[in-house]
């Protein structure tokens, strides 16, 4: 069982498939979120549980719960024991259709097939319980090697913002990682990396984009794996809040507690150059690859798209690590056209010069909101850029520069003014705008949801306007959650303080005063903090 497999659908899923447009579930607009919390501070409640209606394949809101949420891989084990010793039937083995051996063969390979296969269906029920009994089980065992199962890129396509955020991925990230075949794992069958994934999780969940937009393997593809998985329990619409803090929880899990590359070379929107003299590969790097899907949000978003979630995804990455300077060698017609000239219409581009090339015509088709969402974007992949090409030396000549100031620069360089996560060449530690608008995309993402429909899906306190002007005039920003002074102090890389995780910040570390409207207990699930090992 592959995440993505281009042969998946077509071989385990029911043979009538449900169009994109008509899904069966009461449609509701509204989504719900989820909380992390401390163990301390409250007691983790469950969730209704879905109804129990007639299963549907397609439509994962029919299923019936899991039955016994504990001890899956000891179905795997006692088929394979019964495998082995021949009480799973009364036929004698010669009688059967294939030969002694190939059962034989069959016996020896199943033990780590059945539980890998398991671990996989773990996955897919986002079953915390069952995940982490699997884990255990796999932990256990001596080389276990995955053979089909890439169990991260699996996470990833089934994230589910709403149930469990970003706590299974981080349990399978956290209990591969020191695996020898990690490297293998990051990068699938396909050559998508787990990054990927989260893209595409991104795309099928609040795009129209189909499977062979992001890759042409999927040609044969009508829908992307895990595509009954709402991310964030509601019907699809624009990229919310719920959605993006779970990519972004899996984001920093991923570059804090790993040892992924950030920079890993992309393997969607792969193309190659049809000039058959030249053929070159046209492979994207990270940030190119989210520049073409902020491209997609923008042209085929769904209502209410405003690009502040793949703003949120660009800043997490460039906090991890991810380099805006990477060049790629790129043809924008085939990536945007799938244009087939026979010529060479590639060049080497950094990301920036990527969205700049994106035609204006297309641009201008774009709703207000999302042209002012896509130069915020523009505007922070330009600051990083600036950022970067900064010597780190600037701050060290300005303190020598006054001794009036000296004293007062000093103090604010105590040691406690910096995280533990801290490094002084990164770019946010270099741009104070760049640093408070990380902390104040976290805050937004903590406290602000959409209660009611017709409610706007940003909070009055990050206006979209207001950043774009303080960006593109290079001045302090002035939204409310800077202006009144609604955020605890961060550090310059744009952590807060109190935070007691790198990735997942709580309101209390986030807000100076409670101001959440995440009240609405019906729609919240409450988590426990992810546990970093
Ligand atoms: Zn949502
Ligand atoms: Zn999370
Ligand atoms: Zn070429
Ligand atoms: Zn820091
Ligand atoms: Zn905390």
């Amino acid at each position: 069982m592959n995440a993505n497999s281009p042969d998946q659908h077509s071989h385990h899923q029911s043979p009538k498939e449900t169009p994109k447009s008509s899904k069966p579930w009461p449609p509701s607009p509204l989504c719900r979120w989820s909380i992390h919390v401390h163990e301390v501070q409250y007691e983790q409640l469950d969730s209704p549980e879905p109804p129990e209606n007639l299963a549907d394949p397609n439509d994962e809101t029919t299923w019936t719960p899991w039955p016994a949420p504990a001890g899956i891989h000891e179905f795997a084990e006692s088929l394979q024991d019964n495998l082995e010793s021949n009480e799973f039937s009364t036929i004698e083995l010669r009688e059967l259709p294939i030969s002694s051996g190939q059962i034989a063969r069959a016996a020896k390979r199943s033990p780590e097939q059945l539980l890998e296969e398991a671990f996989g269906f773990s996955i897919m029920a986002r079953n915390q319980t069952l995940v982490d009994d699997m884990i255990q089980t796999i932990r256990k065992k001596k080389d276990f090697e995955f053979h089909d199962l890439f169990p991260m890129h699996l996470a990833a396509s089934y994230l589910d913002g709403s149930g469990n955020c970003c706590n299974i991925f981080n349990g399978i990230c956290l209990a591969l990682r020191r695996v020898p075949g990690f490297r293998k794992l990051h990068t699938n069958h396909l050559g998508h990396t787990v990054l990927d994934n989260l893209m595409i999780a991104i795309l099928k969940a609040h795009t129209s984009c189909t499977p062979v937009m992001v890759d042409e393997a999927f040609r044969k593809e009508h829908r992307f794996a895990g595509e009954e998985v709402d991310i964030c329990g509601s019907w699809k619409h624009m990229f919310c809040h719920t959605s993006a803090q779970a990519i972004i929880h899996c984001i920093g899990t991923m570059y804090v507690f790993t040892f992924a590359d950030v920079n890993t070379p992309s393997g969607l929107f792969l193309k190659r150059c049809l000039n058959e003299t030249c053929g070159l590969k046209l492979q994207l790097k990270p940030l190119h690859t989210l520049v073409i899907t902020a491209v997609y949000l923008a042209q085929l978003g769904n209502d209410g798209e405003n690009l502040f979630g793949v703003v949120a995804c660009l800043l997490s990455l460039l906090q991890h690590g991810a380099n805006p300077l990477l060049k790629a060698h790129i043809s924008l017609t085939a990536l945007l056209s799938g244009d087939e000239s026979e010529e060479c219409s590639h060049s080497e581009l950094d990301p920036l010069e990527l969205a700049r090339r994106v035609p204006q015509d297309l641009i201008s088709k774009w709703s207000q909101e999302r042209i002012t969402g896509w130069k915020i974007f523009c505007a922070v992949l330009r600051l990083s850029q600036d950022s970067l090409n900064r010597p780190v030396e600037v701050y060290i000549e300005d303190e020598a520069n006054s001794d009036e100031e000296d004293e007062e620069e000093e103090e604010e360089e105590d040691e406690d003014k910096y995280c533990s996560e801290h490094s002084d060449d990164e770019i946010f530690c270099k741009s104070r705008t760049l640093s408070s608008l990380w902390a104040a995309v976290q805050t937004e993402l903590l406290t602000y949801r959409r209660i009611a429909e017709g409610d706007p899906w940003i909070s009055a306190n990050f206006d979209m306007e207001s950043v774009l002007e303080s960006l593109e005039a290079g001045n302090d920003l002035c939204i409310g959650l800077v202006s009144k002074n609604m955020m605890k102090s961060f550090c310059q890389c744009g952590n807060f303080e109190e935070s007691r995780d790198p990735v997942c910040s709580h309101t209390d570390e986030a807000c100076a005063y409670y101001f959440s409207n995440l009240d609405d207990w019906s729609r919240s699930t409450f988590l426990h903090m992810p546990y970093r090992g």
